[in-house]
């Protein structure tokens, strides 16, 4: 199969297992390249392990600390007419250079959110890793079956309290103009709530520690990103803030409970980068083209993988880390830092569609989105005849 990429809005629907494997192959080598590592985990679980930040995350466990990782992923496989999701390619190139290292890996495919794949879990921990010592939490999802009620939650990206217009940028019509978005309603809060706030992350820990599988001073974070005033009203202030919040109820709640075994729950704040998920919120893309450009000119632009280094490095299993107001990690100060966002904001009440390609990166920003899916890559012949049909 010729395998060119099909964009449709903001998604790409097919992906290029070749390239995949390069962008897998691009992130360990940014990962030895930082070696020594310290003392670090040795039994890690990764929820939403097969792209974005969750991916960087089993890619710094593995190949930096030489860990064996358990992921669990939400993806589609491969057929003889239709190429496998991003995520499947990059978990079969995980596997390969896993293997090929020596290091243990194993993936479960399917809903983080249900009791069956927790059962899956808990087994493949008790057969092949005893217990586990860092617990990842880093999916994202439009919506979450409830696994006791059955009844599925669909999340909104929705202002709260009053309505909002905003620039956006259309990567599909190629098109800067303002978006009015509609508060959402109390409904349309819980919902998002139920869907990526902290209940699902609770009950896996909780599943975790009744199977006693939780080992002495283990560590686990969910993943949030806070932002500024830019993107408050569609995000840190909006539906998916309040769900964001949540994490930081179930942080507390899960130290509280499970002190006896010393566990160290945190919520850790990452950048804005495009991934999957990011790249689906609207003024997310002119957002990030923005912050690339500034980013890149001050030398602090990060992706995925460097993002997930330092907190590892720098916090997670740092003794005493530093930690904001609401107990957090911060990895998101080289954006969120006020002489930045200044930067960011001049450039936000200049932009339009005539300068747009100018003040902003957006060149970047697309080759980042084309590697999520595996295009884009130098080294890849994209002409080229290859296989789909690609297993782990
Ligand atoms: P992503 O779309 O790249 O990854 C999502 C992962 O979740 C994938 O591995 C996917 O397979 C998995 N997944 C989704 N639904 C699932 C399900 N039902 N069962 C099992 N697996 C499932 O997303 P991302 O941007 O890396 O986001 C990960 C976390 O990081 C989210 O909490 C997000 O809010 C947070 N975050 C993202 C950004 C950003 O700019 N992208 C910034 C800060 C924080």
């Amino acid at each position: 199969m010729i395998i060119q990429p099909k964009i449709r809005g903001f998604i790409c629907t097919n992906a290029h297992p070749v390239g995949c494997a390069a962008n897998v192959q691009q992130q360990i080598d940014y990962v030895k390249a930082q070696a020594p590592f310290g003392e670090g985990p040795k039994n890690v679980l990764v929820l939403g392990c097969s792209t974005g930040y969750g991916l960087a995350s089993r890619i710094v466990s593995a190949f930096g600390y030489g860990a064996n990782t358990l992921g669990v992923c939400f993806e589609k496989e491969p057929s003889e007419r239709k190429t496998a999701t991003a995520g499947w390619y990059n978990t079969a190139a995980f596997h390969q250079q896993a293997k090929d290292a020596g290091l243990y890996a194993r993936t479960l495919n399917g809903d983080a959110f249900s009791n069956e794949i927790k059962a899956e879990v808990i087994n493949a921990i008790k057969q092949d890793m005893g217990k586990v010592d860092l617990i990842i939490y880093s999916l994202a999802s439009p919506r979450r079956t409830d696994p006791t009620s059955g009844e599925t939650f669909k999340s909104v990206l929705k202002p709260v309290g009053q309505a909002y217009t905003t620039k956006t940028y259309d990567t599909d019509k190629d098109l800067v103009h303002d978006i009015s978005l509609e508060p959402a309603s109390e409904e349309e809060i819980q919902h998002t709530i139920k869907v990526m706030g902290g209940e699902d992350w609770e009950l896996w820990i909780k599943a975790l520690a009744d199977a006693d599988l939780l080992a002495d001073g283990c560590r686990t974070t969910a993943y949030t990103y806070i932002g500024k005033e830019l993107t408050w009203p569609i995000y840190g202030h909006a539906t998916i803030g309040k769900a964001k919040e949540d994490l930081d109820r179930a942080a507390a709640e899960l130290n509280s409970s499970y002190a006896d075994k010393q566990l160290k729950a945190y919520v850790s704040s990452l950048k804005a980068l495009v991934t999957q998920a990011s790249s689906a919120i609207p003024v997310m893309p002119l957002y990030i083209s923005l912050i690339y450009k500034v980013m890149k000119e001050e030398g602090t632009h990060e992706g995925c993988i460097e993002q997930i280094n330092g907190l590892f490095r720098q916090k997670l299993f740092d003794a005493a880390p530093e930690l904001d107001e609401a107990k957090r990690l911060r990895m998101d100060g080289k954006e969120t830092n006020d002489a930045t966002q200044a930067k960011i904001k001049a450039l936000w009440q200049q932009v339009t569609q005539e300068n747009f390609h100018q003040l902003s990166d957006y060149a970047g920003y697309h080759q980042e989105f084309l590697h999520l899916f595996g295009f884009g890559f130098a080294g890849v012949d994209y002409d080229a005849d290859v296989n789909p049909l690609v297993e782990w």
